[in-house]
């Protein structure tokens, strides 16, 4: 085993060494651009994004000429939103989302709402699910779309999305979700979740940076949207500008391999993932989840180890690669929107610890963080005035009996 040990896979991902390699022709021998009609070079290239496009449809059980190329899930994002927004506002300017959501959905909200339309940000309960009788109610005529994503990627709470599906559809409203987190964890089709568009990235899959989708629905109904990128007229004048080949072939058999080994890699990850919560808790006192217990990606873990604060426990193990729920950029460390949103005591939001997991986590490693964490936490609540406090506390209760 060598460190440090990467555990921050819902971060990014290193691309898979069968990826780079369907990758490598097209950045030499096969470099022409797809756009070019006239020549060999052009079609071969044209081929291969088509090809891709074909197989990435395939996997979602959606059209080819429903998948639209962009540079990754915050384009993605930002174009469902400002495109359906700017297509639909005649219909109505309400669009309904969730705290919880990734900066580039709230941050095209708050551009929207600048903009005049109104926004309907629905809370979350303090496992991070949103009650769907409140979305329900949310619901206006003028309600022109709601953005859900599958999975969060600091808690890993995996929404209902089949039911808030059928509740859009059943109420006339486009429905887009962020699948960045969710694509090669938990299936994902498109009819079968009622999606109208969906999100997702290359890098989070094992695919390379700097490209994602963004599926928009043809039929049933026909989602039309507002192109943000205006040039050339690719990717049928929704998202112009020059096809990033190599990337495309890339995602595509990276989501083709991530599809292709979900269940047996899932498998494997929330074994990994439960060894560690429960080695925590039996080594340690003073051990919270974060999230929902059973409605979460296998791959993560976010965890609060209380007494301790999150960024010294993270420094005091630079050999262990992962990441914390607040902000230490900045002097005074603000926890995340996101464990906000669980409106926990400030204890557990201070102390949050993200592990994620992923295909090359080995067992050793596990082995290796959960002695790694143990010991410094305990090292750390040693200088901790507030776990002495408690352990007084209760030395003093059980005298007393
Ligand atoms: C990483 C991530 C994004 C952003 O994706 P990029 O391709 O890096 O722009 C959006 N949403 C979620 C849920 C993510 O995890």
């Amino acid at each position: 085993m060598t460190t440090p040990v990467y555990m921050d896979y819902h971060a990014t991902t290193p691309v898979d060494p069968r990826i780079v390699d369907a990758m490598l022709p097209y950045f030499m021998e096969k470099f022409g651009n797809p756009a070019s009609r006239q020549h060999q070079f052009g079609w071969i290239a044209e081929e291969a994004v088509e090809s891709a496009r074909a197989k990435i449809a395939r996997t979602l059980q959606a059209e080819a000429r429903e998948i639209i190329f962009t540079s990754g899930a915050t384009e993605s994002n930002n174009l469902a939103l400002k495109g359906i927004a700017e297509a639909w506002k005649q219909k109505g300017m309400h669009i309904i989302t969730v705290q919880t959501e990734h900066k580039s959905v709230l941050d095209s909200c708050k551009k929207l709402e600048k903009l005049g339309f109104q926004i309907t940000y629905l809370p979350v309960d303090e496992f991070g699910i949103i009650d769907l009788r409140r979305l329900e109610e949310a619901v206006t005529p003028k309600t022109i779309l709601v953005s859900i994503m599958v999975a969060n990627n600091e808690i890993g709470t995996v929404q209902d999305i089949a039911e808030i599906g059928r509740l859009c559809r059943e109420r006339g409203v486009f429905f887009h979700t962020d699948a960045t987190q969710a694509i090669g964890k938990i299936p994902i089709y498109v009819d079968d979740l009622n999606v109208d568009l969906l999100s997702f990235s290359g890098h989070k899959v094992y695919g390379p940076k700097g490209i994602g989708v963004l599926y928009v629905r043809s039929t049933n109904p026909r989602v039309k949207i507002s192109s943000q990128m205006d040039g050339g007229g690719h990717e049928r004048g929704i998202r112009s500008g020059t096809l990033n080949v190599p990337g495309i072939v890339g995602l595509a058999t990276a989501v083709e391999i991530a599809v292709q080994s979900m269940h047996e890699e899932s498998a494997r990850l929330s074994v990994l993932r439960d060894r560690m919560l429960n080695e925590f808790r039996s080594q340690l006192d003073e051990v919270y989840l974060n999230g929902h217990q059973t409605q979460r990606l296998p791959n993560n873990l976010n965890i609060s180890f209380l007494h301790v604060e999150d960024n010294a426990l993270m420094m005091s193990m630079k050999d262990v690669a992962v990441s914390t729920g607040s902000a230490c950029t900045t002097a005074n460390p603000e926890p995340s929107h996101v464990l906000k949103a669980l409106r926990l005591p400030q204890e557990r939001l201070q102390s949050a610890i993200r592990f994620g997991l992923g295909r090359f986590t080995t067992d050793e490693e596990v082995d290796y963080v959960i002695d790694r964490v143990v010991e410094n936490v305990k090292k750390l609540r040693q200088l901790s005035p507030s776990y002495h406090a408690l352990h007084e506390q209760t030395i003093s209760h059980s005298f007393s009996k």
